[in-house]
């Protein structure tokens, strides 16, 4: 059994030296518990965050541990009475080949009716991060302006495609001329800006003339200024991550402009998406509906590999390399 553990705490960028990767016997499950074998890892910008040691919602990865992870698993062996070789369920089982479970913290899923790596993205976490950011956080209203960050990435990608099923203007802040031409093409976004070619202060201008209403922040760093110079009047600024500052060796950057929300009545605030945990099951219902009658479309960018590629695999969202969800498929 093959596993990613955290060698030591990275400071910055995380580095090879960082991970330690490990082999152990494959575990035979004991009474009531049940053997899967790992078939699709989630990789997400939050566990930059989990490897360094500083309050936050959830303990840090310990020095040692196995790192945490979301992923499919394949059931090869059980001893549990609720759970059948060869059914899938999607948990937090770690960045490893096989995991053993008591069936707590696991959801069954059902290939038949999404394809296994959907459940990582638009029926998963982003897809529960997206549909109650943007709706409860940023109580989205019907013909209001959005502007999203991160938005060819695993929840911005969704968060612009509810609004546009909302009736609202949306425009998408993304790298690259081949996000922005999947943003406005495919998913339906009204305007895309390329934050890696254009200055997004003043495309913003253009693509919200009137100002923005909700503007759902992935990114933070010199694009959240940017939006918060543009809002509107009662805006909501809704804080979901700010990526371009997680690998930082020194402090955040905050925005230079907060007064914006002094002088627009606007409001900022955040969210973790574990505190909507009862309410999943709706969320998901609805926006199965969609994908199933073509509003939503799910794209997950899948790298083929085994458990050793994870931290280069992991490395790939702070370059921009990912458009949809980053899955890791295991061989
Ligand atoms: P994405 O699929 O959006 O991948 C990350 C993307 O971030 C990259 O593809 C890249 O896109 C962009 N990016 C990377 N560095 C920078 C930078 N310096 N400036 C601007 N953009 C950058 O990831 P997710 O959808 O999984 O996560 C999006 C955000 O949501 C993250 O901040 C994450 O931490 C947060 N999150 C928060 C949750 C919560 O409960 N609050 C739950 C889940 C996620 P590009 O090429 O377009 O620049």
């Amino acid at each position: 059994n093959r596993q990613i553990r955290l060698a030591r705490r990275p400071v910055g960028v995380v580095r090879p030296e960082d991970w330690a990767s490990t082999e152990e016997p494959v575990p035979s499950p004991p009474e009531g518990w049940f053997l899967g074998r790992t078939r699709y890892l989630s990789v997400d910008p939050a566990m930059r965050g989990w490897l360094d040691d500083r309050p936050s919602y959830l303990p840090p990865v310990g020095i040692g541990e196995v790192m945490r992870a979301g992923s499919v698993l394949e059931v090869v062996e059980s001893a549990h009475p609720g759970y059948r070789v060869g059914e899938f369920v999607t948990g937090t089982f770690g960045v490893q080949e096989y995991a053993l479970s008591d069936g707590s913290g696991a959801h069954r899923v059902d290939p038949g009716l999404a394809p296994l790596p959907t459940y990582l993205g638009a029926l998963g976490m982003p897809g529960m991060t997206a549909y109650f950011g943007l709706l409860e956080v940023g109580a989205l209203r019907e013909g209001e302006t959005v502007v999203v960050s991160g938005a060819a990435g695993a929840v911005g990608s969704l968060v612009g495609q509810i609004a546009k099923v909302k009736g609202c203007r949306v425009v998408g802040i993304a790298g690259g001329a081949d996000k922005c031409a999947w943003l406005t093409g495919e998913l339906g976004f009204d305007a895309a800006i390329d934050h890696r070619s254009e200055d997004v202060r003043r495309a913003l201008r253009d693509h919200a003339p009137d100002g923005i209403d909700v503007y759902f922040d992935n990114v933070g760093g010199p694009i959240l200024d940017a939006a918060l110079s543009r809002l509107a009047l009662h805006a909501r600024v809704v804080v979901c991550g700010a990526i371009s500052q997680y690998n930082n060796e020194g402090a955040v950057q905050g925005p230079s402009n907060y007064l914006a929300l002094l002088v627009r009545r606007a409001r900022m605030e955040g969210f973790v998406v574990f505190d909507y945990a009862a309410r999943y099951r709706d969320a998901a219902r609805e926006l199965a509906g969609w994908l199933a009658d073509g509003r939503l479309t799910a794209r997950e960018h899948l790298v083929k590999g085994g458990v050793d590629d994870f931290p280069a695999t992991l490395q790939l969202l702070f370059d921009g390399a990912n458009t949809g969800k980053l899955v890791l498929e295991l061989a």
